[in-house]
């Protein structure tokens, strides 16, 4: 997907507005080259986590729900280890650049901090022995309406650097479920990561799930808050019978 849709789109933009940085909205590179969204500063400043060393980190522990320990988590939910690239918080520049990235026709953005991140996650090993990368997937009426899945654009942009292949053929979205960011308590009785747990339960299934099995499969997801999403589609894919996973997530909120 270094595609030439990417690069058609790059190429015509360019035409109609100037490359401005979504961060600082300083001026960004070559006017023909919009593969570079945001500008060499800003990626520089970026809130890293450092999570690709750091075993047990925070996003490992919000996804381990009831597991208390990473053997657990092997055992039960075949997670052999998490990490997020980014810390995402709210009213930091990062905020308006992912929200641009997933809404407002700006996929460029996953796709190349996806890369950035590929380069600085593989002096970590983070990606060996891994055999596939699995973007969540939109449900089709989503992905009709916004035109693209930024989770893909970032399994896209981790595969160009490391050239694991990408696979978006064995794990679906089933149900059209409310976006999980919308999901407020409206009751005393029920919390928020209880309601998003229910609103992600049964959304994904798996198709032709022996081509998988046995295989080490890296999940990529664009933001992990409660981990809800990640885990309905670790559970989906146990079908993968044997299959190990990974996650990788562009950031985790704080
Ligand atoms: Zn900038």
């Amino acid at each position: 997907m270094r595609s030439d849709r990417l690069f058609r789109r790059g190429y015509l933009s360019a035409i109609f507005y100037p490359p401005v940085c979504p961060m600082c909205g300083g001026h960004v590179g070559d006017i023909a080259d919009r593969t570079e969204v945001i500008c060499s500063a800003c990626l520089d400043a970026l809130p890293r986590t450092e999570q690709a060393v750091l075993p047990e980190n925070s996003t490992e522990m919000t996804l381990w729900g009831e597991c208390h320990s990473p053997a657990a988590a092997r055992r039960i939910m075949h997670l052999e280890r998490a990490a997020a690239f980014l810390f995402y918080e709210k009213d930091h520049p990062l905020q308006r650049v992912i929200h641009k990235m997933k809404y407002a026709d700006l996929p460029e953005i996953a796709w190349q901090l996806a890369r950035l991140a590929a380069r600085e996650f593989a002096y970590a090993d983070f990606f060996e022995d891994i055999d596939v990368i699995i973007p969540v997937p939109l449900h089709p009426n989503r992905l009709h309406s916004r035109g693209y899945n930024q989770s893909e654009y970032i399994a896209r942009g981790l595969s160009d650097v490391t050239g694991i292949p990408v696979d978006t053929t064995h794990l679906l979205r089933c149900k059209d479920t409310p976006k999980q960011a919308q999901i407020k308590a409206s009751g005393a009785m029920t919390s928020v990561p209880e309601l998003r747990k229910a609103n992600v339960a049964d959304a994904f299934e798996v198709v032709r799930p022996e081509q998988l099995y046995h295989k080490h499969i890296l999940l990529v997801d664009d933001l992990i808050t409660t981990g809800e999403t990640v885990r309905a589609c670790l559970k989906a894919m146990k079908r993968f019978r044997g299959a190990e996973f990974t996650v990788f997530a562009l950031c985790k909120a704080r």
